[in-house]
C-alpha cells in the first residue's frame, strides 16, 4: 500500500481536525504534508508540532511570523507560507498525492482549482467552491484527471450508493433525495424567527461544525448550496434533485433508480464517516465513528420541507434555472448576510431577504466561458449590493 501525501486546506476548522482524527488512526497510511489555518494560529501551531509537515499557510506575513517563531522555539522545520497563492502552491505541489478542501466560503475555489487541474486526489467538504465555480471547477476536474471524492455527507452517500463506474451514473439515477434534519427551528414558529440569537441558531440538534455552515442548517441555505453542489458533482438537472426532511439524520441521502429501487446510506451522525471514505476510497478503514444501534433507534421519519419556514432552500433551484453565475452571486450574498447575523447586525429573517434581494439585483452578465477572475468580480459585485441591503436591514 502506497502511502498517501496529504495537505489539509483548513486544517483547524472542524471538517479539518476531524480528518487529523481518523488520519491519527492510520499512521500506516497517510502523511500530513501541508496544513493551513486563518485565525486560529495557536491551533495551527499545535497542529505543526503534532504533524511536523511540510509546509504551514497563514493569510498573511503578520501571522506567518507568529507561527515561525512558535516552530522555530521547538526545533519543527515546517516552512510557514502566507497569502492565497501559498495555499495553491501548497495544493498544486508535485510532492503531494492528496488534498481536503476544507475552508469555508468562496475563498476555497481558488486553491481547489488549483488542487483540480494538478490532478490531485481532492476530498471536497468546501461546498461554496462548487456554488461559486461549478462549471469551471468540473472542466478543471476533468482536465487535470483530477479524482474528485465528495466529503459531504450527503453526497458522501449518494457516491456510496451509485456504481463505481460513473459512465453508469445517468442510467442509474431516476432522482436523488437529499436528506436534511430541518436544524434547530424546524418545529419553531416561523412568526418569531426574528428574534433568534446566533447562539440558538448554530446549537444544531445531530451535529457539531463550524458557525458558518450551522447557521446556513438552520437556514436550510446549507441544503439550497446541496442541491447546486449536487448539480455538479452528479451531472444532474435541478429537477432531478430532491430534498426531504430527516430529523434523525440517520439515512444520509438516498438514489432512487430508474427501477425504482431506492437505495440509501445510512450511519451515526458522524463527519468522520464520510472523511474516511474519501481518504480510503475504494477502501474501507476505521473511521472512529459509533456503529449504529438499531434496537436502540427511534422511528426513522420524513417530512416535506415546508416553504413558509425555509424559503431560502428554493432559491437553490430557481438560481440553477437562472442565468449562470446565478449560483455564484447567492453564495456571497448569503456570505455577507450570515456573517452580519453572526455580528449581531441584522435579524435571521433577514438573512433570506439579503438573499433573495441580492439574485434579483445583481445580473450575473457572464460571458461564455466565465474564468477564475470573472467569477470573483462577480463574488464581490454579489458582496457588495449584499452589505448594502444588511445595512438598510440593520437592526
Ligand atoms: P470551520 O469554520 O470549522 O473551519 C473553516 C476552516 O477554514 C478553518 O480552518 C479556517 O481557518 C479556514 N478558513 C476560514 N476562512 C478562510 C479564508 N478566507 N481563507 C483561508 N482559510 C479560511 O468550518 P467547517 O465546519 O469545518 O466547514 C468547512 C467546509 O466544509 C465548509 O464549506 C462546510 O460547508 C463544509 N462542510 C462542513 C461540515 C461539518 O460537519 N462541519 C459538513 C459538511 C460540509
Ligand atoms: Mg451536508
Amino acid at each position: 500500500m502506497q502511502r498517501q501525501r496529504l495537505v489539509i486546506l483548513g486544517s483547524t476548522g472542524s471538517i479539518g481536525t476531524s480528518t487529523l482524527d481518523v488520519v491519527a488512526r492510520h499512521p500506516d497510511r497517510f502523511d500530513v504534508v501541508g496544513l493551513s489555518a486563518h485565525q486560529r494560529v495557536d491551533d495551527l501551531v499545535a497542529q505543526c508540532l503534532r504533524w511536523t509537515p511540510r509546509w504551514a499557510t497563514v493569510p498573511d506575513e503578520p501571522r506567518a511570523r507568529v507561527v515561525r517563531d512558535a516552530l522555530r522555539a521547538h526545533g519543527v522545520p515546517t516552512q510557514v507560507l502566507s497569502g492565497p497563492q501559498a495555499l495553491c502552491d501548497m495544493a498544486a505541489d508535485a510532492d503531494v498525492d492528496s488534498v481536503m478542501a476544507a475552508i469555508v466560503g468562496a475563498a476555497g475555489l481558488p486553491p481547489c482549482l488549483a488542487a483540480a487541474r494538478a490532478g490531485k486526489r481532492l476530498l471536497l467538504a468546501n461546498k461554496e467552491a462548487l456554488v461559486v465555480g461549478g462549471a469551471l471547477f468540473m472542466q478543471a476536474v476533468k482536465q487535470g484527471g483530477a479524482t474528485l471524492l465528495p466529503i459531504d455527507s450527503e453526497h458522501s452517500a449518494i457516491f456510496q450508493c451509485l456504481p463505481q463506474q460513473r459512465a453508469h451514473w445517468a442510467e442509474t439515477i431516476d432522482h436523488i433525495v437529499l436528506t436534511a434534519s430541518g436544524g434547530p427551528f424546524r418545529q419553531r414558529d416561523p412568526a418569531t424567527l426574528h428574534s433568534v440569537t446566533p447562539e440558538q441558531a448554530i446549537a444544531h440538534p445531530n451535529w457539531t461544525m463550524g458557525r458558518k455552515i450551522s447557521v446556513d442548517s438552520a437556514t436550510m441555505m446549507n441544503k439550497a448550496l446541496e442541491v447546486i453542489e449536487a448539480r455538479w458533482l452528479f451531472d444532474l438537472p435541478p429537477e432531478q434533485v430532491k430534498v426531504v426532511i430527516h430529523p434523525q439524520s440517520i439515512i444520509h441521502s438516498m438514489v432512487v433508480c430508474r427501477d425504482g429501487s431506492v437505495l440509501a446510506q445510512l450511519g451515526t451522525p458522524d463527519m468522520r464517516g464520510p472523511i474516511s471514505y474519501g481518504l480510503s476510497f475504494p477502501q474501507r478503514i476505521e473511521s472512529g465513528a459509533a456503529r449504529l444501534d438499531f434496537a436502540a433507534l427511534s422511528a426513522l421519519t420524513f417530512e416535506e420541507a415546508d416553504a413558509h419556514r425555509f424559503p431560502g432552500l428554493h432559491l437553490s433551484w430557481a438560481a440553477l434555472r437562472g442565468p449562470e453565475g446565478s449560483t455564484t452571486v447567492l453564495n456571497a450574498a448569503n456570505e455577507v448576510a450570515v456573517a452580519a447575523f453572526l455580528d449581531r447586525q441584522i435579524g435571521f429573517d433577514a438573512i433570506y431577504r439579503i438573499n433573495a434581494d441580492t439574485v434579483d439585483a445583481v445580473p450575473p452578465q457572464l460571458g461564455d466561458t466565465p474564468a477564475l477572475a470573472d467569477l470573483l468580480a462577480l463574488d464581490e459585485r454579489a458582496r457588495a449590493h449584499a452589505r448594502q441591503r444588511a445595512q438598510e436591514l440593520a437592526r
